[in-house]
């Protein structure tokens, strides 16, 4: 199955991509992440990136697309995939149209004040991609997964978490009505208890 994530920064689209990939053994294809490796890196694509996502803003479409074409055609993903903040413009969407065939949009829906409070007591590794919540860390600095350093990300810094909802609700939010007027919209509370999410994504994926 194909599915994509969407919602705002901070829904839970990374922690629950994470969980549900394992448990159906696809890869989750971030393109956060992805970005992230690449500025890591210092690859040209990571270049191109940096300044656009330091800013909250999004990367420019066709850089995107070219990155996600290329993931996609990864033998790993013949058996479906999970993409994970990925389309995030209606130009990404009809893109992803002429690339793959999306059989699930699961919609994870946190109101703004939530996600802020989320946003910025996010700890991430850049090695595997695990994400945590400073709260529950219990002053832990390394990654449970696999050892590395936990970061705060530079965009999760205040100033710049406004920026990332807005350019959410301005060109993220209008994929709600694309994908409910394809047939393919999954609506999820996703402000609850995380194993609750879990469980209820599991479910509609499984119907
Ligand atoms: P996204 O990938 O949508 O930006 P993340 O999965 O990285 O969001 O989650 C953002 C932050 O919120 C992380 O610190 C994560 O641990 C925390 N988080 C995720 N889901 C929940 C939840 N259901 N309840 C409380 N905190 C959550
Ligand atoms: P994320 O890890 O999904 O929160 O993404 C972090 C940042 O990467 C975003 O704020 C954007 O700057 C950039 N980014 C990730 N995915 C996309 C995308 N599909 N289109 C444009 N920019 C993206």
């Amino acid at each position: 199955m194909n599915i994509i994530f969407l919602g705002p920064p901070g829904a839970g689209k990374g922690t629950q991509a994470q969980r549900i990939c394992a448990a159906l053994n696809i890869p989750q294809i971030s393109t956060g992440d992805m970005l992230r490796r690449a500025i890591a890196d210092q690859t040209p694509t990571g270049l191109k990136a940096k300044a656009y996502m330091d800013a909250g803003g999004l990367v420019p479409d066709d850089v995107i697309i070219d990155i996600v074409k290329e993931r996609l055609q990864a033998p790993d993903c013949a058996g479906g995939y999970i993409l994970d903040g990925f389309p995030r413009t209606v130009p990404q969407a009809e893109a992803l149209e002429g690339i793959a065939t999306i059989d699930k949009v699961v919609e994870l829906d946190v109101a703004d004040e939530k996600l802020i409070q989320r946003i910025s007591g996010r700890r991430v590794c850049l090695k595997c991609g695990a994400t945590y919540h400073v709260s529950l860390l219990n002053g832990a600095t390394t990654c449970a997964n696999c050892g590395e350093p936990l970061i705060q990300r530079e965009d999760d810094k205040a100033e710049t978490v406004l920026n990332r909802l807005k350019s959410y609700h301005s060109k993220t939010a209008p994929l709600v009505d694309f994908y409910q007027a394809r047939g393919k919209l999954v609506k999820i509370d996703g402000a609850g208890d995380m194993d609750a999410i879990f469980a209820a994504i599991l479910k509609e994926l499984q119907a």
